[in-house]
C-alpha cells in the first residue's frame, strides 16, 4: 500500500488579534517550520497515530472521542466523513517542527496537514481554491466542535492557503484571502519570532473568555459584530471592561490595515509603529498578554528592534519583532540576557520567512 506524504505549516500572525472571530481582519503568515504527516491506507475504520512530539501511541475508530493529541486528527476525519467523504480507516506518523503550543499554530499545521494528507487520498484537487477553503473550513470545525478548542479560523485559512514571499490578509467578514506581498529580504529585513517558552495552555478558559466578552460588547452596541462597531459609541460604552475589549478589536482592524498601507508603501518605521501600538492594546485594553512577552517585547526593542508585539492568542506563546537583518544576534542576546536576569527561562528563537501553504511531499512505496 503506497503512503502518502503531506506537510502543513506552522504560522505567525504580523498583526491582528483576536479579531477572526469577530468579523475582522488579520495578517499572518505561514513559516517555514512544518508538521509533516505520513499515511499509510487501511482497510477497515480504524485509526493508528504516533507522533515523534508524543510518546504514545493511540489505536481506535472516530467515535472514541479520544482526548489530546489524537483528537485533532480525529476531528479531521470525522469533519471529512460529515462533508461527504468516505475516508477509511489509517496509520499515520506525525512529525513537526513546529513548536507545540507556543502560539504558533502547531495544532492547525497538525489538522491541515491530515486534511491534506487525507485530500490527497480521496483524489481532492489541491490546486483548487475552492477545495483548500473546504478544507480548511473542516479543520475549523475539527478543532472547534470535536477537540473543543474555540478557533476562530485564522490558523487553519493561513495554512491551506499561504503564499511564500507573502502574507495573507485575510477578512472574516467577507470570507476573502488577499496575498500581501512582504519584500522585508530587499529592506534587509527580518521578523525574528520569540517563544518565551510559557505555554498559553496553562490558562485554558481564558480565550473562551475574551470571545464571550467581545459577544457581550457587540451585543451591548447592537451590532452584528464588532467589526462594524462605531468607535465613538464604543468609547460610550458603560462597562470599563466591555468598552476596553471593544477598542482592541476596532482599532485593530484599523492597524491591520495601516499595516498593509505601510507594506505596501515599504514604509517600515510605520510598520513598526502599528505592531508596537497593537501590543500596547493587547496589554491594556484586551489584557491577554504576560509578564514574559511584555519583557520580550521591550527588551526586543530596548536590542533595537523597529517594532514588536505579541502574537497569537496570548497569555503566554511568542512574539513577533520587526529586526534589521544585521542586529538580529544582538537582539537575541539582549533579549535572552533580560529573561535570565528575570530569572526566566531561556526563551527560543526562529526566523518567520514566509513560506508555502499545506502540500503534498510525496507519494510513495512503504517499505512492507
Ligand atoms: P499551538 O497551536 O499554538 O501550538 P494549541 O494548544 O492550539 O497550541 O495546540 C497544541 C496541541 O496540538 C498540542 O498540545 C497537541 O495536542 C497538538 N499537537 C500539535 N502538534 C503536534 C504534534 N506534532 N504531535 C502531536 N500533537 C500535536
Ligand atoms: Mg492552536
Amino acid at each position: 500500500m503506497p503512503a502518502l506524504v503531506a506537510s502543513a505549516p506552522g504560522r505567525v500572525n504580523l498583526i491582528g488579534e483576536h479579531t477572526d472571530y469577530n468579523g475582522g481582519l488579520c495578517l499572518p503568515l505561514a513559516l517555514p517550520q512544518r508538521t509533516t504527516f505520513t499515511l499509510f491506507p487501511r482497510s477497515g475504520p480504524a485509526l493508528s497515530l504516533s507522533s515523534a512530539q508524543e510518546d504514545s501511541v493511540w489505536e481506535g475508530v472516530v467515535e472514541d472521542r479520544p482526548d489530546g493529541w489524537p483528537a485533532y486528527v480525529a476531528g479531521v476525519v470525522q469533519a471529512l466523513r460529515d462533508d461527504g467523504h468516505e475516508v477509511p480507516g489509517f496509520e499515520a506518523s506525525v512529525d513537526s517542527e513546529v513548536p507545540l503550543g507556543a502560539g504558533l499554530s502547531s495544532s492547525a499545521a497538525l489538522e491541515c496537514s491530515a486534511a491534506t494528507a487525507l485530500a490527497a487520498l480521496l483524489g481532492l484537487d489541491l490546486a483548487d481554491r475552492g477545495v483548500r477553503r473546504r478544507l480548511a473550513t473542516a479543520c475549523i470545525r475539527a478543532e472547534t466542535d470535536y477537540v473543543g478548542a474555540p478557533t476562530g479560523g485564522m490558523d487553519q485559512t493561513v495554512a491551506m492557503l499561504a503564499r511564500p514571499g507573502h502574507a495573507l490578509l485575510l477578512d472574516f467578514a467577507d470570507g476573502s484571502a488577499t496575498p500581501v506581498e512582504l519584500p522585508l529580504d530587499e529592506a534587509r529585513l527580518v521578523l525574528l519570532v520569540i517563544d518565551t517558552r510559557v505555554s498559553h495552555a496553562l490558562t485554558d478558559g481564558s480565550y473562551g473568555n475574551r470571545r464571550n466578552e467581545s459577544a457581550d460588547a457587540a451585543r451591548a452596541l447592537g451590532v452584528s459584530s464588532l467589526r462594524v462597531a462605531n468607535q465613538a459609541r464604543v468609547e460610550e460604552l458603560e462597562d470599563d471592561v466591555l468598552r476596553r475589549r471593544a477598542r482592541h478589536v476596532v482599532s485593530e482592524n484599523l492597524r491591520v490595515l495601516a499595516a498593509v498601507g505601510a507594506i505596501g508603501d515599504r514604509d517600515w518605521d510605520a510598520l513598526a509603529d502599528v505592531l508596537d501600538a497593537s501590543h500596547t492594546s493587547m496589554r491594556d485594553d484586551f489584557e491577554i498578554s504576560c509578564r514574559e512577552l511584555d519583557l520580550a517585547v521591550e527588551s526586543a526593542r530596548a536590542a533595537g528592534a523597529l517594532g514588536a508585539r505579541m502574537t497569537g492568542g496570548g497569555f503566554g506563546g511568542s512574539a513577533v519583532a520587526l529586526v534589521a537583518r544585521k542586529a538580529v544576534g544582538r537582539v537575541q542576546a539582549d533579549v535572552t540576557k533580560a529573561f535570565a536576569d528575570a530569572g526566566l527561562e531561556e526563551p527560543a528563537y526562529l526566523l518567520a520567512i514566509p513560506g508555502d501553504a499545506a502540500r503534498v511531499e510525496s507519494v510513495a512505496s512503504s517499505a512492507g
